[in-house]
């Protein structure tokens, strides 16, 4: 009865989410279809993720690898997963190997994971993987995020340097506390700004990730196309982060 009572508050929540999503979209002159909603399903259980599956959601995403390779086999092959934060380059390979329908990685903030995704998708041997450069926006030490003056030559070394990765745009947590500010977002875009000039590239051939549960409307608003939503759909996490 509980578990029930979870699974469909869990349907309802990610309607919400789709339509302020919507409007968000609108308010800044977009469409709904510009802002990809990824939902977040990290902590929860299977079943519960099956739930929003099939609502006809197909985007979701998870940050732990031991405990995304253990789920991803279990649920269906026409999930377009992304991995989202930090990852160990230790731990590409078998990522790549666990979830063959791996569409994203959102989280590669230096030329080793990024030289070590490109050499796991070559010797597994699957279509190219789609990455975002993850950019620490806060201006306060943190392990993960390259330094905004660096993510020109980061993206550079993305495009040039590793022919199986595709580089599709830059993502941001925000503060160390995963909270955001306007100037996180502000930072996010100027960055892409800078890489679109420096590399010659359009806009829109630069996505923008940014935005969680808490400011994903304002981060629609200040460009963002991707937004990453966990407890807003699935309820609060059951455990802390860690890794
Ligand atoms: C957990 C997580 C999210 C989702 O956080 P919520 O505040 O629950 O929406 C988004 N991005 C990253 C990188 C995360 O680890």
């Amino acid at each position: 009865m509980a578990a029930q009572a979870v699974e469909s508050a869990a349907v309802t929540a990610l309607r919400s989410v789709l339509h302020r999503v919507r409007h968000a979209a609108e308010r800044s002159g977009r469409h709904a279809d510009d802002v990809r909603v990824i939902a977040v399903s990290k902590t929860k259980p299977i079943s519960l993720i099956r739930q929003v599956y099939d609502t006809g959601h197909r985007c979701f995403g998870e940050n732990y690898v031991q405990e995304f390779i253990e789920k991803a086999p279990q649920l269906p092959k026409d999930i377009d997963w992304h991995f989202i934060g930090h990852l160990q380059s230790n731990k590409a390979k078998s990522l790549l190997a666990a979830v063959p329908n791996l569409s994203m990685v959102q989280g590669v903030d230096n030329e080793k994971i990024a030289n070590h995704l490109d050499r796991a998708v070559s010797s597994i041997g699957r279509k190219p993987l789609s990455v975002m450069v993850q950019v620490n926006t806060s201006g306060e030490i943190s392990k993960s995020g390259i330094e905004p003056a660096s993510c020109v030559d980061l993206v550079k070394h993305v495009k040039f340097s590793c022919p199986n990765l595709v580089f599709s745009g830059l993502m941001t947590i925000g503060m160390p506390d995963y909270t955001s500010t306007p100037e996180n977002f502000k930072t996010l875009s100027r960055c892409r700004s800078e890489i679109c000039k420096e590399l010659g590239m359009l806009e829109k051939q630069c996505e923008l990730s940014m935005g969680m549960s808490g400011d994903f409307e304002l981060a629609i608003e200040m460009g963002s196309t991707n937004v990453r939503i966990g407890s807003t759909i699935f309820g609060p996490r059951e455990y802390p982060k860690k890794q």
